[in-house]
């Protein structure tokens, strides 16, 4: 059966948006300016009704469908050649309950949406390290960020879904109702239906201590065996992280050392404000830094402080590992291609996933690296096309080193396109569990635009 784009355009409410249409150049864009795609037709849901009247007009006429929230996905998933886009744009809405102390964000917004809203209330869930991410996406992946070690991944804050399936079905997801399917999304990605909204639970986080701190790179070893040792049982309220950048040019940086390449420990203290000093000390007691923006500042502060390095309309190349050893192999490896970062927007980052992240049990939620330690980002981001063969070859070179110092998995929403033949390690012992629900939920795997769970 195949229905018409009349009796689509009949029975969306919000935009159709096609070829020929004034704003159809603007809408086909996504994030990485590399993914250069034209999809039949992009629509962007007012409600449910529409996203389900989506979803039946692109498996009813074969075509591909590409399920777009805040447009970050490095390899494009968000949009697709001469197939559907479902685009929630207009869906970015964020209802905040404080006294059950939860969150539903409708599945376009982005963790500035969110936070704008929690933290008005002094509340707050794990999100991303910048704000312009969706929370869908984000959180349908995992979800890494500044408050994971004390409140869990995004996901683990997950309380409900509103899903519409493949056969164009609403239905909800949690622990009581289709509780194969929540299980599913709290890390299996966008593999299993189209997230309408989710609930969050909060917790209290008002002001956070933290900011970014420049060392020389001859600190680079010490900083990270120091980190090592140091995350293994710091305080939960210690998110900090350490990574390779360039030296931008702002206020807080020397201008004579703009554009150099340093080690960078981007620190967030989310506990009392009385004791961040002191947590910050042995931090500070392991280099001097030669630059630093720390203070007290809300959360959703430090969840923007870095938008504006990496702005919409870069190019992107990432790969990406869990790792559960820093080795002193791996920190030599990331002394020899850290330093060599090819640009500005570019950066690694190796993020802390233990605390509250290994408190629940491989197998509870789709995501399986419970007992990884770290979860390592080799970001490629640059303004000029005419450089992408020599950043592609720098997020390669240091992923061919630092990988068999990893595990054989990494966090799917920082991998590349290339990298569908590691879903299964990505998932582990529960990638079986993951083709069950995949085939009970989207038999023909209507929902193939991603990191590929396959029926
Ligand atoms: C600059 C930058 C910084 C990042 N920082 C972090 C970070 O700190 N922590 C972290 O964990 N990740 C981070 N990421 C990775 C991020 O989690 C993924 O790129 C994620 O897929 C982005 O979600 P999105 O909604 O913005 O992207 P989109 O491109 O809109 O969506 C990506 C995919 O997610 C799925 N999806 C999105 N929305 C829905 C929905 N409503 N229903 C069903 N499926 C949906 C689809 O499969 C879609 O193809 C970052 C990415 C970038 C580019």
């Amino acid at each position: 059966m195949t229905t018409s784009m009349e009796s689509l355009r009949a029975r969306v409410h919000g935009a159709v948006i096609e070829r020929g249409d004034e704003t159809y150049d603007e809408a086909r864009k996504v994030y990485n300016a590399m993914i250069d795609r034209r999809p039949r037709v992009i629509v962007r849901p007012a409600n449910a009704g529409d996203v389900s009247a989506a979803v039946n007009f692109a498996r009813d006429n074969d075509l591909e469908l590409a399920i777009r929230g805040g447009a970050h996905s490095v390899p494009g998933f968000g949009t697709v050649d001469e197939g559907v886009v479902i685009d929630f744009v207009s869906m970015r809405g964020v209802r905040v309950d404080p006294v059950s102390r939860t969150a539903r964000a409708e599945g376009g917004a982005t963790w500035a949406d969110f936070n704008a809203a929690t933290g008005a209330f002094g509340l707050a869930t794990t999100g991303g390290i910048i704000s312009t991410t969706g929370v869908s996406g984000l959180t349908l992946g995992g979800g890494i960020g500044y408050l994971a070690r004390g409140a869990g991944l995004s996901c683990d804050n997950l309380i409900s879904a509103d899903v519409v399936t493949a056969d164009g079905r609403f239905l909800v997801a949690n622990e009581h109702e289709n509780a194969d399917l929540f299980w599913a999304l709290r890390g299996g990605g966008g593999n299993f239906g189209v997230v309408v909204s989710m609930e969050f639970r909060l917790h209290p986080v008002g002001e956070i201590y933290g900011g970014p701190m420049l060392f020389e790179l001859d600190a680079a070893t010490d900083l990270l065996r120091f980190y090592r040792e140091f995350i293994a049982d710091a305080p939960e309220q210690f998110g900090g992280f350490p990574a390779f950048q360039i030296a931008p040019p702002l206020p807080f940086i020397p201008e004579n050392r703009v554009g150099e390449p340093f080690a960078l420990f981007v620190a967030c203290w989310s506990g009392p404000l009385s004791e961040a000093e002191q947590a910050l000390k042995p931090l500070r007691e392991v280099a001097p830094t030669v630059a630093e923006h720390v203070g007290p500042m809300p959360y959703p502060a430090l969840n923007a402080a870095f938008d504006g390095l990496v702005p919409p309309g870069l190019q992107h190349y990432w790969k990406a590992n869990f790792v559960t050893e820093l080795t002193d192999e791996a920190i030599a490896a990331h002394l020899q291609h850290g330093p060599r970062l090819p640009a500005l927007n570019s950066t690694v980052h190796i993020y802390p996933i233990n605390g509250a992240c290994h408190r629940v049990a491989p197998d509870a939620t789709a995501f399986a690296y419970r007992d990884a330690n770290f979860a390592t980002v080799i970001a490629g981001m640059w303004p000029d096309a005419a450089q992408n063969v020599e950043n592609i070859k720098w997020v390669r070179d240091y992923y061919d080193a630092t990988a068999p110092l990893s595990e054989e998995g990494g966090y799917v929403n920082f991998m590349a396109g290339d990298d569908q033949d590691r879903v299964r390690a990505n998932y582990r012992d529960n990638y079986d569990r993951l083709v069950e629900v995949k085939k009970r939920y989207d038999p023909d795997n209507l929902f193939h635009l991603n990191q590929n769970i396959k029926p």
